[in-house]
């Protein structure tokens, strides 16, 4: 049984195919600077020995319809015809469901429609992830295709959560209250965990905390999200790469009189040259703890990093009553021990402590970093969010029938 995944943007698409029997990866790869005189498509491939090949090309793709068939082309040209053939179904990461989509979608003519009167709240994400659906209908219309939705995991916070103290109407005529992100890898880690501890998600209250590029926290009750730290949009919360995360409302206002800047140029600043990046010039957190020796902006960005992931666990906590366990997942929270440690640096009061040894030593595979006598397990889970995307894929299909 093989699933496409596609994680399409305004000028790439990314992708992957599992054989879903055993979960192994037979391509990926991705389109980039599609519409542009040159696109360049890297893939990878299993071979029939089971070893990978990776091959990098260069021609101009127009669109995303002319994308896909570039893909099948290579695909079949790296002899996995007969797994394209064999598709049970595709998947879509969507980024934007709203409150209409609580669970992915089998794609039909009215699912694409209410995507796109979803695409003033994801202005960015939901156009270009439809663009990739329509085409992929096109160009595959027997294969039952499924939207899996970045905001669906977090459908269940309840409303005390999700509202934001503003006017009612505003929720009631524009759709402002709280959404969440990364929900795919928040709900993939969660049954990881669970798995872990040997024991049913009904039973378990988690905090999750995907710490990448893009950071956010989830406080996870019995498998279900009952909060998170993005907002209306990713924005919202801890501090990230580029993004600022929760700062006083007011800021915006301020710095446009100030500085005269515009709503969209203040709107890009908070986006794009703020977080780690506006406090020390870097977003890539290796540089940062290179430089954080010698240069105190570095130190001060880590410093500012872990404290408010440490004021999210301490406020989760309190949402959850009982942790039964933290999780670490996402390019920093799987690899970077240090920013681990510094973000449970003195929670030990609450049960929660880090083992130094644990935590100093590496696997590519989930595993445990607390001490053994902490009342809070502490475990680093890679997260598969296209692996997640293609069960939920699986199961909505079969679901459906
Ligand atoms: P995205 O959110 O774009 O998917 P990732 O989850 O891949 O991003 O995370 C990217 C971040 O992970 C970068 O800041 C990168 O520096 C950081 N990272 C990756 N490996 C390490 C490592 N060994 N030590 C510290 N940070 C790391």
């Amino acid at each position: 049984m093989n699933v496409l995944v596609i994680n399409s943007g305004s000028s790439s698409i990314k992708y992957k195919i599992f054989n879903m029997s055993d979960k192994s990866v037979l391509a990926s790869g991705v389109i980039d600077r599609i519409g542009e005189p040159v696109s360049s498509l890297k893939h990878r491939w299993m071979k029939a020995d089971g070893e990978y090949e990776e091959i990098s090309l260069t021609r101009k793709i127009d669109d995303h319809s002319e994308g896909l068939q570039w893909i099948t082309c290579v695909s079949e040209d790296t002899g996995l015809t007969r797994q394209l053939e064999e598709l049970f179904g595709i998947g879509h990461r969507v980024v934007h469901g709203g409150e209409v989509f609580q669970k992915p979608a089998v794609i039909n003519d009215k699912v694409i429609e209410t995507i796109r009167e979803m695409a003033p709240l994801a202005p960015l994400h939901n156009p270009a992830n439809l663009v990739a659906i329509e085409a992929a209908v096109k160009n595959y219309p027997d294969v039952p295709q499924v939207a899996v939705f970045d905001t669906a995991f977090h459908q269940t916070m309840p409303p005390h959560a999700f509202h934001y103290a503003v006017p009612y109407e505003l929720y009631k005529n524009y759709h402002v209250r709280r959404y969440g992100f990364h929900g795919t890898s928040h709900q993939f880690v969660s049954k990881q965990a669970a798995a872990y501890l040997g024991r049913p998600p009904e039973e378990i209250n988690l905090i999750t905390l995907h710490i990448g590029n893009g950071v956010s926290a989830a406080a996870v009750r019995g498998g279900r999200s009952i909060d998170t730290s993005m907002g209306m949009t990713p924005l919202e919360g801890l501090i990230m790469g580029t993004r600022c995360g929760d700062i006083d409302p007011s800021l915006p206002f301020y710095i446009a009189e100030r500085s005269g800047l515009s709503i969209n140029d203040i709107e890009r600043m908070l986006n794009k040259e703020s977080g780690l990046k506006g406090i020390c010039g870097a977003n890539d957190m290796r540089e940062i703890i290179s430089n954080s020796g010698k240069d105190d902006l570095a130190k001060l960005a880590i410093d500012m990093f872990c404290y408010r992931i440490k004021k999210y666990i301490g406020a989760y906590h309190a949402v959850l009553g009982r942790t039964d366990a933290i999780v670490f997942t996402g390019g920093i929270g799987e690899n970077a021990g240090l920013i681990r440690a510094r973000c449970c640096e003195g929670l030990e009061a609450f049960g929660i402590k880090i083992d130094e040894q644990k935590n100093a030593s590496s696997s590519g595979a989930a595993h445990e970093i607390n001490k053994a006598d902490a009342k809070v397990r502490i475990l680093v889970i890679p997260t598969n969010e296209e692996l997640e995307i293609a069960g939920q894929t699986v199961e909505t299909i079969l679901a459906a029938k």
